[in-house]
């Protein structure tokens, strides 16, 4: 299956993606997990993705996709994919599309994940990750087990730089304008599917394997 996963910020797409790669048994790829990796390094390419990300801004098209059509040509993404984070316009669209029929093939489902707006920045905002493995906590719907520690490697947990309340407005002001327009894209291509994104986590997974059939 190759899976694109929209929604805006905050509306779990991450975990749900995550769990949904270990279950089918193919990658999870995370446009935004590998921005953060780069960010933290003190590069000059570092540096410039830190400012671009901090300000809730996007990454330019160019250089996004670029990365993913080269990761997307990997053999571990052959025989599928789950696509978190990405595209985020409809340029980028485009350029998945292609991308993928440069690869013989093409995408099978683009999941959109429905969630109300009070939802996201409270969901935002109570987010905490694990710099560490990657983990991600909420800490009202999903604290950790120790005081803002990491159940799995006990990293002490830290609030993502844009998560802070001016960031999450701006970022949702791109999704606003930039990513909410690939609805259309892939209702008219008959791809897309809607999703109810609320409830807790489990019940979220089972709704999705529900529409993929499994
Ligand atoms: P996310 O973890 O998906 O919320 O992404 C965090 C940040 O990484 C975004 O606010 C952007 O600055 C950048 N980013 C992630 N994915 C993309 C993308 N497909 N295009 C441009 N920028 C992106």
């Amino acid at each position: 299956m190759r899976i694109v996963i929209l929604g805006p910020p905050g509306a779990g797409k991450g975990t749900q993606a995550s769990r949904l790669a270990d279950h089918l048994g193919i990658p999870h790829i995370a446009t935004g997990d590998i921005f953060r990796q780069v960010a933290a390094e003190e590069t000059e390419l570092g540096r410039r993705l830190r400012a671009t990300m901090d300000a809730g801004e996007l990454v330019p098209d160019e250089f996004t996709n670029e990365l993913v059509k080269d990761r997307l040509a990997k053999s571990d993404a052959s025989n599928g994919f789950i696509l978190d984070g990405y595209p985020r316009n409809v340029d980028q669209a485009a350029a998945l599309d292609e991308a993928l029929d440069d690869l013989g093939t093409k995408l099978s489902h683009a999941i959109k994940f429905m969630v109300r707006g009070d939802d996201i920045v409270r969901r935002l905002s109570g987010r905490r990750i694990c710099l560490e493995c990657g983990a991600v906590y909420h800490m009202e719907t999903h604290p950790p087990q120790e005081n803002e520690k990491c159940d799995h490697d006990g990293t002490s947990l830290v609030r993502r730089e844009d998560d802070m309340e001016d960031t999450i407005l701006r970022r949702l002001e791109v999704y606003g304008e930039q990513t909410r327009p690939l609805y259309d894209f892939y209702r008219e291509r008959g791809k897309l599917v809607e999703m109810d994104g609320l409830g807790s986590e489990e019940e979220v997974f089972e709704r999705l394997l529900g529409i993929l059939g499994h």
